[in-house]
């Protein structure tokens, strides 16, 4: 079908202590595209996700990204090789500028004329982040938080974007408008892990879905036959 995948997740697994809270999942990316991992609350996707960006240790598994194991990497090591995560829960810096938690994103950087048309580009996806640049992060409202903290991550360029429940805690409006600039990130090419207990909105937006159920993935098939699927109407999108 001409789609390449850029990256591999085998056999995952994650444990807490005794906990085993990710038990032995494969999904896999294809480049360009918006993959979904959906579940309810405690299902094991945020520790997923840190998994493959190396902020907690696999007990076993690959991420193979372009053919190549990260699991060994540390997260920098993760980031500049073009995997960057947005946590759940933004973490801005609220004590910097707009622009200094912007800049942060591109530190390891040298490419100058590079960096200067991702913010840009930042700027045109976010404006308001443009008329705020020198306000305090810490001042920003969650939405725009969120905004702030995808922007950061699109500042290290990069191949794949891992998105962890970027609509929690807010607004209906603003939770569309989050979900329009993630379809906009991916119109350019960007390659988009979508973790979200918001199961119909990222379903709509997400060529693939894969279903976390207590640490284990259930189903997994295209977005919109997840939409239709009776188990994942019954479980997720309310009868
Ligand atoms: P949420 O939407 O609440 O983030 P989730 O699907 O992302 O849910 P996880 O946060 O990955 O789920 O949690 C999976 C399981 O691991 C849960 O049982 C949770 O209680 C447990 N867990 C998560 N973080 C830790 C931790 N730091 N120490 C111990 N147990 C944890």
């Amino acid at each position: 079908t001409g789609k390449r995948e850029i990256l591999k997740v085998q056999d995952l697994a994650v444990s807490y202590g005794h906990i085993e809270a990710v038990k032995g999942i494969s999904l896999s990316l294809n480049e360009g595209e918006i993959t979904a991992l959906v579940g309810a609350n405690g299902a094991g996707k945020s520790t997923a996700l840190l998994a493959i960006s190396g902020l907690v240790k696999a007990a076993r598994g690959q991420v193979l990204f372009n053919g190549k194991d990260l699991i060994q990497l540390s997260p920098h090591r993760i980031v500049e090789g073009g995997v960057a995560q947005v946590a759940e829960g933004r973490a801005t810096l609220t004590t910097l500028t707009i622009a200094e938690n912007l800049a942060l994103g591109a530190y390891t950087r040298k490419d100058k004329a590079e960096i200067a048309k991702d913010l840009a580009w930042v700027y045109s996806l976010f404006p308001v982040l443009k008329q705020r640049a020198d306000g305090l992060a810490g001042n920003l409202s969650g939405g725009e938080q969120q905004m702030l903290a995808i922007g950061r991550a699109l500042m290290t360029r990069p191949k794949v974007l891992l998105l962890d429940e970027p609509s929690m805690g807010l607004a209906p409006l603003i939770i569309q408008e989050i979900f329009r600039i993630v379809q906009e990130i991916n119109k350019t090419g960007m390659t988009i892990l979508l973790v979200e207990q918001n199961v119909r909105q990222a379903l709509r937006i997400a060529q693939r879905g894969y279903v976390l159920e207590t640490g284990k993935i259930v189903l997994e098939d295209t977005g919109a036959n997840l939409l239709g699927n009776p188990k994942v109407v019954e479980a997720y999108l309310g009868g």
